[in-house]
């Protein structure tokens, strides 16, 4: 049967999209239903209509699934970033470890896959370090912080979001009665007009180090003295910045960081390797999770000394480290040049001398090196962002032959299609863990060891 927009359907939730999303069949025609989750009875009203299948919007739920928990966050159904936050966490992992497993076999096409068991949190909320605010007014023109709606820019007013830690709620309190005292006005996309954009702060599990970093239409915020003041009540405050942003694009962070109290970074911890963490680096936003991730890639690279290892994506160095703790040599490959800054300082901070970083794209740096210097690898290790390597780069490797490659993914996606290629050209796909970084939200890490076929 076909059916119309508009239409009302019942389903049952029998399966879930890689974005979380709900898919029941109606007459053999399936709706991708938000918000409904495996188990649930629902009814739904459809939105777009294709030939075979459609969209629908969860209009009742008349039988809800065991696996149906209430969500910690109030907000969780219109905020942009959880997508499983109503889905048991049991059953969260139960998705990812199926989404991670699909698409290795529908993009790589591969059967018997060595898959371990995903590694899940113990606490699976409260886990992020990292948290940007944006700043805006609603419709009654009251200063309000939070975050953004689905694929939308409405602010969905949240001080305290399910997924961060307590601290935030404490430092937007400050900074927004901050802002309603001396009446500083929130930027305004649409006109380019008022001063703060975004609120950013990161804190440091280990070391229980807390930054603010106000970002800005402007290079200053009216009563700084009393903000600084009131900001340093909160335990742990040690570093309170300004970023400038003035141009008029959704990119959150300007170049400029303006110090204004204390340092102007960070410092955490992930296992024994310590990182200094500026407004401006990336550092993965779960260190618990990450420790476990890094301990995985780590076990997979099989390291006893004598290897050297490339680590292409390296960001601040921190695979990087990692490895140098057990390799003769490692050296890191990523394209901005502030990271690998980070990543020298890292080394520094850590007495770390092994490692040796390059600026510049992967694709580029990696078989640059291979033949002007003749370089060499026992294990490459990559961690690319979603859209995963540049075949170029997967060609070098082969090329180069190195006895293992450790691949660490965001996007099981672009990690099939690499994976398919690698082991069409003499690569045995040996090992994969997926490991949950991000509790509430469809996202998964996945790490993977492959093994250079002995010919
Ligand atoms: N391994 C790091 C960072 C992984 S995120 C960590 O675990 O913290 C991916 C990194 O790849 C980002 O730092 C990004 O800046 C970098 N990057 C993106 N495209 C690149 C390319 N073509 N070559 C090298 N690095 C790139």
């Amino acid at each position: 049967m076909e059916y119309r927009k508009n239409d009302i359907v019942t389903l049952d939730i029998e399966d879930c999209g890689v974005d979380g999303e709900g898919i029941g069949k109606a007459d053999g025609f399936t709706v991708f239903v938000k918000d409904a989750v495996i188990g649930d009875r629902v009814t739904a009203k459809i939105m777009k209509a294709k030939k075979n299948y459609g969209y629908g919007r969860l209009m009742e739920i008349l039988k809800p699934s065991p696996y149906r928990v209430e969500p910690k966050c109030a907000f969780a159904r219109q905020c942009g970033g959880c997508q499983l936050q109503a889905l048991s966490y049991e059953q969260q992992l139960a998705f990812k470890e199926k989404k991670v497993r699909g698409h290795l076999e529908r993009i790589g096409g591969f059967t018997d896959i060595p898959m371990e068991p995903i590694i899940g949190m113990d606490e699976p909320y409260h886990y992020r370090n990292k948290a940007q605010f944006p700043v805006g007014k609603n419709k009654e023109g009251r200063i309000i912080t939070g975050f953004y709606a689905g694929r939308t820019h409405t602010i969905i007013e949240n001080r305290d979001c399910a997924l961060g830690v307590s601290q935030n709620k404490e430092v937007l309190d400050r900074v927004i009665a901050h802002m309603e005292a001396y009446g500083i006005e929130p930027y305004n996309e649409e006109t380019g007009k008022g001063l703060v954009r975004h609120i950013l702060i990161r804190y440091g599990f280990f070391t229980g180090e807390l930054m603010v970093c106000l970002v800005l239409n402007g290079t200053s915020i009216p009563k700084q003295e009393l903000l600084i003041e009131c900001l340093l009540e909160i335990p742990g405050m040690i570093s309170i910045t300004i970023n400038v942003n003035k141009k008029r694009s959704n990119v959150i962070l300007g170049e400029e960081i303006r110090l204004l109290w204390g340092k102007p970074y960070i410092t955490d911890k992930i296992g024994d390797i310590s990182y200094q963490i500026s407004p401006l680096s990336f550092f993965q936003v779960n260190p618990l999770q990450t420790g476990k991730l890094y301990s995985k890639a780590l076990e997979y690279a099989e390291l006893h000394g004598e290897e050297t290892v490339w680590d292409l994506y390296c960001g601040i160095g921190t695979i990087s480290l990692f490895l140098a703790q057990k390799a003769k040599f490692v050296r890191g490959v990523e394209i901005i040049p502030a990271a690998i800054e980070n990543a020298n300082d890292n080394a520094r901070l850590n007495g770390i001398e092994n490692v040796e970083f390059f600026v510049g794209k992967a694709e580029e740096v990696l078989p640059a090196e291979y033949k002007k210097n003749g370089i060499y690898a026992d294990v490459i290790v990559v961690d690319p962002p979603r859209k995963g390597c540049e075949e170029s780069l997967l060609a070098t490797m082969i090329e180069m032959q190195p006895k293992r490659i450790v691949y660490v993914s965001c996007d099981s996606a672009t990690l099939a299609r690499d994976l398919k290629y690698l082991c069409e050209r003499g690569y045995e796909l040996k090992k994969v863990c997926p490991v949950d970084q991000f509790g509430g939200t469809v996202h998964v890490e996945t790490v993977c060891l492959l093994s250079r076929k002995d010919k």
